[in-house]
């Protein structure tokens, strides 16, 4: 193996010393906003990007050259699906390390490389595992590694990205870099931007001297403009500048695709991109070309809805002829445990419920909304309350609860806990015989859930307890991701500043006492 000086070398240098990108150098030349960002020692770095403005193959570069500066260095990468992660694989990082000579004499000809297409381990032993998820960390969970690299970041549910960042738990550095497209404000995306550097490719006017942050109104005719004057703008002069805060956590970088000499300086590209203005919506133009997010998402549940299962001069705890709640043909409870997701949002959740066997209605008589702390900490008053209310049935999240499960079942051996786990399966409901837990799919299950508020299957009690319980389902949205790869799908997501706890600690509620009365049949997507 040839040895290649390093030290002190900067990243973006070894990827244009060593990459060969279809028979040509990688150049940086044309990408002039590139080097800072290959090169940038934030501990996060987040490309908030306009489509088809090489962030992919940006990827790709980063984590070979990273491969080669560093023997042994274990990085993960996350697509959104098993079709993106094989196309990044396959059409990204296999081009580099095949006709790239230095890579591929340094990296890949020996005798204990593995290069398969989730997995390449090289000569040097730096290694990238390649995997996906959208709706839960499950298939990540396993892996390890010192810098994990996610793509598409924007159509990931937040709290799974969450769980998914713990397989960095172990390095001693690590090291995350984002990518993604923006669509509604209540992305992973838009909210790491919003804690990032935030960082604008600034372009001085040559005519008037006047800067000018990327935008629509830069787009002229025949290339880029100025806002104010008019003259035409040379984006080889920009130069990044934070908007944010200066050395924040998330070093973020806005690439609108007007900004690359790839886009505004090839005739035929800007007349492309100018019958795009012409004929895409605005929300196409916002996302897909500057970069930029449009709106907050839909809601779908509102107060008013939530006020009708509410039943006023009902104030919990509701113990009509005692405990068991007017003869209750079951108690089961719902916990959502909190923990995870940081920053406030995440707390431990129970809710309890009534249900009849005779009629699909199930009643929620008490709950608590525990402020803050580990999840183990609320386990001796979530076991009074158990006691209290008889309840013999306890569906709690599985995702970073598993620890709370276990002790909560050595605490009360007579209660059945019965483990939920939230995923992107086909089948509505599933019960794992193996992990002895259910399986379910998150869209799914929350529209069978609303759907049961709907029909007033499901009823509480009044405003004045419920309100805080309520507030949790108003920062959830639905959106849809994936529409711009062909690969549609709806998907509820919360705000990622604001808690949803209550929502899903009422749906394990709601769904155990749908499963013990026998109420199985729940529409698929
Ligand atoms: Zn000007």
């Amino acid at each position: 193996m040839e040895t290649i000086q390093l030290r002190n070398t900067k990243v973006s240098d070894v990827a244009e010393a060593t990459l060969l990108f279809q028979g040509k150098p990688y150049a940086l030349k044309d990408y002039p906003m590139f080097p800072a960002i290959f090169n940038s020692g934030a501990d996060r770095r987040l490309l908030k990007a306009g489509r088809q403005v090489s962030k992919t193959m940006t990827f790709a570069a980063d984590i070979i050259s990273r491969a080669l500066l560093t023997p042994y260095y274990p990085m993960i990468y996350a697509n959104t699906s098993a079709a993106q992660t094989t196309s990044f694989s396959t059409s990204k990082l296999d081009p580099f390390l095949v006709h790239s000579p230095i890579i591929n004499r340094s990296l890949m000809l020996n005798k204990n490389v593995i290069d398969n297409v989730f997995n390449k381990r090289f000569a040097n032993f730096a290694e990238v595992r390649l995997t996906y998820f959208s709706e839960t960390a499950d298939r990540v969970r396993g892996n390890t590694g010192f810098a994990f690299y996610v793509d598409e970041v924007q159509d990931m549910l937040y709290d799974a990205l969450i769980d998914a960042e713990e397989c960095l738990s172990a390095a001693p550095h690590p090291k995350f870099m984002y990518a993604g497209t923006s669509k509604s404000m209540i992305t992973p995306l838009e909210y790491f931007w919003g804690m990032s550097t935030q960082k604008e490719w600034l372009i001085q006017c040559e005519g008037c001297n006047k800067y000018n942050v990327p935008s629509v109104e830069n787009i002229g005719a025949k290339g880029l403009i100025c806002k104010s004057c008019g003259k035409a703008l040379n984006t080889y002069l920009g130069f990044w500048h934070a908007f944010g805060k200066e050395g924040a956590e998330y070093d973020g970088f806005r690439i609108p695709q007007i900004i690359l000499p790839l886009h505004c300086c090839s005739p035929e590209k800007w007349v492309n991109l100018l019958q795009k203005l012409d004929k895409y919506p605005d929300y196409k133009i916002k996302n897909e070309i500057m970069g930029d997010p449009l709106g907050e998402g839909e809601s779908l549940i509102t107060e008013e809805l939530l006020r009708s299962i509410t039943r006023p001069g009902m104030h919990p705890p509701v113990q009509k002829d005692g405990p068991t709640c007017g003869g209750a043909s079951y108690m089961a409870a719902g916990i959502d445990w909190g923990g995870g997701g940081g920053s406030g949002t995440s707390r431990t959740v129970i809710s309890i419920y009534a249900a009849n066997q005779a009629k699909p209605e199930y009643r929620m008589v008490a709950g608590k909304i525990f402020t803050s702390g580990e999840p183990t900490k609320h386990l001796q008053e979530i076991a009074r309350m158990l006691n209290a209310f008889q309840v013999t049935h306890v569906y709690a999240d599985h995702g970073g609860g598993n620890f709370a499960i276990s002790q909560l079942a050595e605490l009360m051996p007579q209660v059945s806990i019965v483990p939920i786990m939230y995923t992107d399966q086909a089948a509505p409901l599933r019960w794992d015989e193996k992990a002895r837990r259910f399986t379910t799919n998150r869209t799914n299950m929350i529209d069978n859930f609303i759907g049961d508020i709907k029909k007033m299957h499901i009823r509480t009690f009044d405003w004045e307890e419920f309100e805080p319980y309520a507030m949790d389902f108003l920062n959830v949205r639905e959106d849809t991701i994936g529409e711009d790869r062909g690969i549609s799908k709806r998907v509820w997501r919360r705000i990622p500043s604001a808690p949803d706890d209550s929502l899903h600690s009422m749906l394990y509620g709601w769904l155990a006492c749908r499963i013990l009365c026998g109420y199985t049949e729940f529409t698929a997507a």
